[in-house]
This record gives structure tokens, C-alpha cells and sequence, in this order.
């Protein structure tokens, strides 16, 4: 089962959840609880800060981003 990551609707909350494709419609934000769109997984991101091409090279406690 895939992790899928989705963004708030309302707040723009950034998160992963380890879901079934099936149940994504009842992902709800953990923040606002408000509705979310799914990003997919393997869309590079090009956020300042991040160091190297893996974003943080496995020490992920500086980065949310590169599991
Ligand atoms: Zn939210």
C-alpha cells in the first residue's frame, strides 16, 4: 500500500497518509479537519533549504518531504 501525500484545501496543510486508493475521498486534514487534494507521490520538489537531490539525505527530522 502506497503513501499518498495531500494538501489542505483550507490551510494548506502538507501531509502523508499510508492509505488504500479507495478510502483517499475520507482523508480529512489532521489540522482543520477541512478538505484536501491529493499530490502525487514523485513530483519533485523544489523547496529552498533542502540540500542534494533527496531533500535531506534521510535525516528527515529537518524535512517532512523525502520519505
Ligand atoms: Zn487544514
Amino acid at each position: 500500500m502506497p503513501t499518498y501525500d495531500f494538501i489542505c484545501n483550507q490551510c494548506g496543510f502538507l501531509f502523508s497518509e499510508f492509505i488504500n486508493i479507495k478510502d483517499k475521498d475520507k482523508v480529512k486534514c489532521p489540522k482543520c479537519n477541512g478538505s484536501v487534494t491529493q499530490r502525487f507521490t514523485g513530483f519533485v520538489y523544489t523547496r529552498k533549504g533542502d540540500s542534494g537531490q533527496g531533500g535531506c539525505a534521510g535525516s528527515c527530522s529537518s524535512c517532512s518531504g523525502c520519505k
